[in-house]
C-alpha cells in the first residue's frame, strides 16, 4: 500500500515513565503540553505524532478510545499558529459535542471555534470574520460544511494570505463503508487535499481493523502519510463476563456494589429493554436516564447532555449512543445483551476510564444471546457469503466469552497485537496474562464436559428419530437429566436411551455446554415462528466420538468483584480519583467539586471541562496555602492557574 510505518512499535498509550523521562529532551512541544494544558509528559507516541504534525508532515493516527488523540492535532495547531502558519480546521461528524470541545479549549486559553447548524446566523457570522481576521487558532465543523463551496471560498481567501494551517480528519474511520458509522459526506473531504495540496492533514480514528484502515488511506489519498499505531490495550480496563442468569437483578447488584452514584453506561439489544432497565434503575434510586434511536431528538440531546453534566448518571442505550463521548470519568460499561462482535464490544467498552482510573467493563451473556444473535444472522436479508462474515465475528466473541484464559491477551489478539505484560521486560518471560480481568484475577475451575456434551447430542439426535422432528433446549435438557415434564410423557421421550443418563448435572451446567456446542458450531440453532429448535452438524461428529474435547468453565455465581479492597462499598464512596484520600483532604475534594459545579453551571459546560476529578483529587491532596503550591498540578495549565487559582485556594482553605 506504499505506506510508511513510523518505526515506533506497540506503544502502551500510558506512557511508561522512563518514556516521560525523554520526552524533555525531545520535543520542542514539551512547553505548550505544559502551559496549555498543564499536563507533564506526553502519552506513549503522542511526541512522534505531534513533532511529525506541527513540522508539516500528513499522518494517520490510530489510537485507542481515551489514548488522547486529541492533542495530536490540538498542539501543532498551536504551535503553527504561534509560527504564524493560521487556522487549523477540524473536520468532526459530532455536532452535539463541538460546543463542549470548544468550551474546553477556551479553559485552556486557546482560541477555538465551530461553525456548525445549531447556530444562529448571527453566531456564525461572528465566527467567520473572526475567521477571515485570522484570530481563531482551531475552527471545528462538520464535513458537509467543510466541503460546501462557501466556506471553500473562505478557505481559499485564507490560504491565499498563507493563514491556512492544517486539517484535522477526526473520526477518520467515517470515511470507510468497512467502518461502523460510514457518512456518505466524508468521501467529499478529498476536495481538501485537491485544493490545498500544501496544507497538511492528519486523520485519526480509534478504529483499529486492516480494512478500515486501507479504506481511510484509500478514500482521504494518505498514501505518503506517516502511519502512527498505538497498543489498543486501555489497562485500567477490567473485563469481567459473568453468565447471566437474573440481568436485571445481576446488573442493579453490580452497580450498587461497585458503582454507587458513579457514572457509567448500559448496553442493551432494543429499545424497549432500554426504557425497562432504566425504569428499573431509577426504581432502585438510581439515576439513569434511556438513549435510543427511537426517542426525539431533544430528548436525547437532553439526556446526552445531563450524562454529561452531572455527575453519577447512568446513560442506559442502544449503540446508537457514544461515539465521540469524552466523559472521562465513565467508570463502567455494563452489556446486558450481548453485542455482535468483538469490534463493537471493544468500541464500547472502550469509552470508559479515559481518564485512565480504575474502570469495568462487564458484561452478562447467557444461552438466548447466543441463540438471538445466531438467529439475527440466519434471518437477515443479506447474502450467504455476507453472512459467513457475521458468523465468524460471532464465534469470536463467544470464545471471548467462554474463554478461561486472560481476556485481554485474546482480544488485542484479535485486534493483531501480542500482549506484553507488565513483567515481560524485566525477567524476558512471556506470561499470557494481565492480572485485570476476571479470569486472570480468580481463574476459573475448569471442567471436562465432554460425557454432558455426547448426551446432549445424542438426545437431540434420537429425538429426531423418535419424533421426526426437532426440539428446543429446554426440552432436550430435560430428557438428559431425566425430568418427566408433561411435554416428555405426551412424547414418549422418556423411553429415550439417554432419557436421565445426565441426571448428575445441573441445567446451569448443561446450559453451559449446549452454548459451547453452539460457539464451535457442533448444534446449530433453527428459529422459525418464533421456536428455537436444536438440529445436528458436520462438526457434532467429532464431538460426538470424543474426537473433540470439551473444555467449560465452572458455571460461577456472580462474583463481588476483587477490587474491594481499593474502594469502599458504601453508598458515599467518592469514586475512583479520591480513593486514597485521607480525611482531610476528602473534605477538600469534596468542596472542590461543589465549586467545580458552579463553576460548570455558569459556564454551561461539563464539570470535567473545568478540572477532571483527578486533578481535583491532586489539589486536594497537596494541600495548598499559595499558587506556588499549585504549580505542576496536573491538569492545571497557565489560564486555569490565572482563572482559578485564588478561588481554589479559597476553598481548600475552608474560606468558601
Ligand atoms: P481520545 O480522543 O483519543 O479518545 P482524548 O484526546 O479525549 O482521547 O484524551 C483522553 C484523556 O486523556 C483526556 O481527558 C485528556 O485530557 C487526557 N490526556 C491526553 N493526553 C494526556 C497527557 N499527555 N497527559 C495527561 N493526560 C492526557
Ligand atoms: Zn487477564
Amino acid at each position: 500500500m506504499g505506506l510508511k510505518r513510523h518505526n515506533i512499535g506497540c506503544f502502551d498509550p500510558i506512557a511508561p515513565p522512563f518514556l516521560s523521562l525523554l520526552s524533555p529532551l525531545l520535543s520542542p512541544h514539551l512547553p505548550i503540553l505544559r502551559e496549555v494544558f498543564g499536563y507533564d509528559a506526553f502519552r506513549g507516541p503522542q511526541q512522534a505524532i505531534i513533532d511529525h504534525v506541527a513540522a508539516g508532515g500528513d499522518a494517520l493516527v490510530l489510537m485507542p478510545t481515551g489514548g488522547g488523540k486529541s492533542l495530536c492535532y490540538q498542539i501543532p495547531a498551536i504551535a503553527r499558529q504561534r509560527a504564524g502558519q493560521g487556522i487549523t480546521v477540524v473536520v468532526s461528524p459530532l455536532i452535539a459535542l463541538m460546543h463542549d470541545q470548544v468550551g474546553a479549549l477556551h479553559e485552556a486559553g486557546v482560541s477555538a471555534a465551530f461553525l456548525n447548524s445549531t447556530q444562529s446566523s448571527e453566531e456564525a457570522s461572528d465566527t467567520e470574520r473572526r475567521l477571515m481576521r485570522g484570530e481563531i487558532t482551531l475552527l471545528y465543523a462538520a464535513p458537509e460544511r467543510v466541503t460546501n463551496g462557501r466556506f471553500l471560498a473562505q478557505l481559499d481567501s485564507l490560504q491565499e494570505r498563507g493563514m491556512l494551517s492544517l486539517f484535522a480528519i477526526d473520526e477518520a474511520h467515517c470515511v470507510s463503508q468497512w467502518g461502523h458509522d460510514f457518512r456518505p459526506e466524508y468521501r467529499g473531504l478529498t476536495v481538501l487535499h485537491e485544493r490545498y495540496p500544501g496544507v497538511p492533514r492528519v486523520a485519526l480514528t480509534a478504529t483499529a481493523d486492516a480494512l478500515t484502515r486501507a479504506d481511510i488511506v484509500e478514500r482521504l489519498q494518505l498514501e505518503s502519510a506517516q502511519l502512527f499505531i498505538s497498543s489498543f490495550d486501555r489497562p485500567n480496563i477490567r473485563y469481567t463476563i459473568v453468565e447471566k442468569k437474573d440481568a436485571s437483578t445481576q446488573l442493579l447488584r453490580f452497580i450498587e456494589r461497585e458503582h454507587p452514584e458513579e457514572a457509567g453506561v448500559v448496553y442493551c439489544q432494543s429499545r424497549k429493554r432500554v426504557e425497562e432497565i432504566a425504569v428499573m434503575l431509577v426504581e432502585h434510586g438510581i439515576h439513569a436516564l434511556p438513549y435510543h434511536a427511537g426517542l426525539d431528538a431533544g430528548m436525547r440531546q437532553r439526556h446526552q447532555n445531563e450524562f454529561l453534566r452531572e455527575e453519577g448518571v447512568v446513560m442506559v442505550a442502544t449503540i446508537a449512543f457514544g461515539m465521540g463521548i469524552d466523559k472521562p470519568d465513565v467508570r463502567f460499561v455494563a452489556h446486558l445483551d450481548m453485542p455482535k462482535n468483538i469490534e463493537g464490544y471493544y468500541q464500547e467498552t472502550g469509552r470508559g476510564g479515559r481518564d485512565g482510573l480504575a474502570t469495568d467493563a462487564w458484561m452478562a451473556y447467557g444461552l438466548q444471546d447466543v441463540v438471538n444473535q445466531r438467529r439475527m444472522i440466519d434471518e437477515s436479508p443479506a447474502g450467504e457469503e455476507f453472512k459467513q462474515v457475521m458468523r465468524g465475528k460471532l464465534d469470536a466473541l463467544l470464545a471471548l466469552a467462554e474463554a478461561t484464559d486472560c481476556r485481554r491477551v485474546r482480544l488485542l489478539n484479535y485486534f493483531g497485537e501480542s500482549y506484553k505484560s507488565p513483567t515481560d521486560e524485566a525477567n524476558g518471560i512471556y506470561m499470557p496474562f494481565c492480572g485485570n480481568c476476571d479470569n486472570c484475577l480468580n481463574p476459573p475451575e475448569v471442567w471436562d464436559g465432554t460425557d454432558a456434551a455426547r448426551k446432549l447430542l445424542s438426545t437431540v439426535y434420537r429425538c429426531h428419530q423418535t419424533s421426526g422432528h426437532s426440539f428446543g433446549a429446554g426440552h432436550t435438557m430435560d430428557i438428559v437429566r431425566g425430568k418427566k415434564t408433561d411435554k416428555v410423557v405426551q412424547r414418549g421421550h422418556e423411553s429415550i436411551s439417554t432419557f436421565g443418563l445426565g441426571a448428575d448435572y445441573s441445567e446451569q451446567q448443561l446450559r453451559a455446554v449446549m452454548r459451547q456446542l453452539i460457539a464451535i458450531g457442533a448444534l446449530h440453532v433453527h428459529t422459525e415462528d418464533g421456536f428455537s429448535t436444536l438440529h445436528l452438524t458436520d462438526a457434532s461428529r467429532a464431538v460426538l466420538k470424543g474426537e473433540v474435547p470439551v473444555q467449560l468453565r465452572e458455571s460461577t455465581q456472580i462474583q463481588a468483584s476483587p477490587r474491594g479492597d481499593k474502594r469502599s462499598r458504601n453508598r458515599n464512596t467518592p469514586g475512583a480519583a479520591a480513593a486514597n484520600l485521607g480525611q482531610d483532604a476528602m473534605v477538600r475534594y469534596i468542596n472542590l467539586k461543589a465549586w467545580r459545579a458552579e463553576v460548570a453551571k455558569e459556564h454551561n459546560l461539563p464539570a470535567y471541562v473545568i478540572f477532571h476529578d483527578a486533578t481535583l483529587a491532586a489539589i486536594a491532596e497537596h494541600a495548598p496555602h499559595n499558587l506556588g503550591d499549585l504549580q505542576g498540578i496536573s491538569g492545571l495549565g497557565v489560564k486555569k492557574l490565572e482563572a482559578y487559582g485564588e478561588q481554589v485556594l479559597r476553598v481548600c482553605n475552608g474560606a468558601m
